[in-house]
């Protein structure tokens, strides 16, 4: 294998202060970098809106001011939802350059789309942007990020065969989820022979804390690998993946990664079962069986965000109280910062149950939703 398919994200960084964690640590981040391109890996992902901002010049102060350009390479990403309006472009990516403190990317990927995201980029010419950049070698690669469904990247592909990598939320516990369709979406790429980088492949943490019994199946295999490797492995395995992200925050982190990541092995067939067991674990855990179509949504006079907040119900049975801190503060954003009614808003008018194929009693789980969450 050419390159090594392990990738530094750089999203969330040890913080100087506990208590003020926007201040990222520089010192421990130059220790955990020195750490990774010691052992012979390259590549660093980034963005603007990174660790509250400040993720880029974390980056320039830990590795590009250390190091030789040619040791490494770095991802930063056009967030269009940072900009206001398509003429501030230009600036933001000179701004980005600037703040990571390189004279080029290695790769410059359009930050999130989805279906809504691809319509206003192409509306504001940022697909033409990117090309333009890598035509002036201040981009060597283009290519996406990607959170919709698989149909979507489908026709983005189809629109955009200029793109050259696509980031994907890969993971085994979305491998077949109906709606981040981790399978059907790495499968899109295949097709039009993308490679992919994977983002998220521990599901945010979640993989690294099975439930009891799919954590004994996997200590038991090979007590001496992490759960997280599981699903590092998992995603690695894939053979059209070309980078696999983790975001690492610390020591630990980097050197468990290292362990498995530096003469990478892929999953054998008796390993992929034992994968496949533990998704199937993880997914009996699942209190909803909701598949997150949204039939339910549209006529719901309090504008409840009814299938977020049953993914945030599973979210807890399926990986424990743990996640109940986190959980509730996505909820609070889903209910504060954007506006939907909350669990407990809900008047029993019974509409969403009329018109969800999955039949569920929308209104007792919202019940629980509102005990958990509010
Ligand atoms: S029963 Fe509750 S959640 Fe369902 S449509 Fe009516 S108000 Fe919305
Ligand atoms: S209609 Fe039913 S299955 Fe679909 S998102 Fe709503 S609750 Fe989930």
């Amino acid at each position: 294998m050419s390159v090594k398919k392990l990738g530094f994200g750089l999203m969330r960084l040890p913080a100087v202060d506990e208590a003020d964690k926007s201040k990222v640590d520089v010192e421990r981040v130059c220790h955990l970098a020195d750490r990774f391109l010691a052992e012979g890996f390259t590549y660093f992902d980034t963005a603007a809106c990174y660790h509250s901002g400040n993720s880029e010049q974390a980056f320039r102060e830990a590795v590009a001011k250390r190091y030789p350009r040619e040791a490494y390479t770095i991802t930063d990403k056009l967030s269009l939802f940072m900009l206001k309006e398509a003429s501030e472009m230009p600036g933001f990516f000179e701004k980005q350059l600037e703040n990571c403190g390189v004279e080029y990317f290695d790769y410059y990927l359009l930050h999130s789309l989805d279906e809504g995201a691809a319509k206003q980029a192409e509306e504001w010419g940022a697909f033409d942007f990117m090309l333009e950049k890598k035509a002036k070698g201040l981009v060597k690669h283009v290519g996406f990020s990607f959170h919709d469904k698989a149909e979507v990247l489908d026709k983005i592909l189809t629109r955009h065969p200029e793109m050259e990598y696509v980031q994907l939320q890969l993971n085994y516990a979305d491998w077949e989820d109906s709606e981040v369709q981790s399978r059907k979406c790495y499968e899109v790429c295949v097709k039009y022979g993308k490679p992919v980088l994977v983002m998220e492949p521990i599901k945010g943490g979640m993989l690294a804390n099975v439930p009891a019994e799919a954590e004994a199946l996997l200590k038991g295999a090979r007590p001496e690998m992490s759960v997280a490797s599981w699903a590092i492995r998992f995603a690695a395995s894939q053979e059209n993946v070309f980078m696999v992200l983790s975001g690492m925050s610390d020591e630990q982190q980097v050197e468990d990664n290292l362990s498995y990541m530096k003469d990478f092995a892929p999953l054998s067939d008796e390993e992929k079962d034992l994968v496949a067991k533990s998704a199937a674990i993880i997914k009996s855990k699942e209190k909803v069986p909701c598949t997150g179509c949204r039939y339910c949504t549209d006529g719901c006079p309090m504008k409840i965000a009814i299938p977020d907040y049953f993914k945030l119900l599973n979210r807890i049975s399926m990986f424990g109280e743990g996640q109940l801190a986190s959980v509730k503060s996505i909820y609070k954003d889903r209910t504060e910062k954007e506006g939907h009614g909350k669990a407990s808003d809900c008047v029993g008018c019974r509409q969403c149950e009329e018109h969800c194929p999955q039949h569920l009693p929308i209104t007792e789980y919202l019940e629980e939703a509102a005990k958990t969450f509010e």
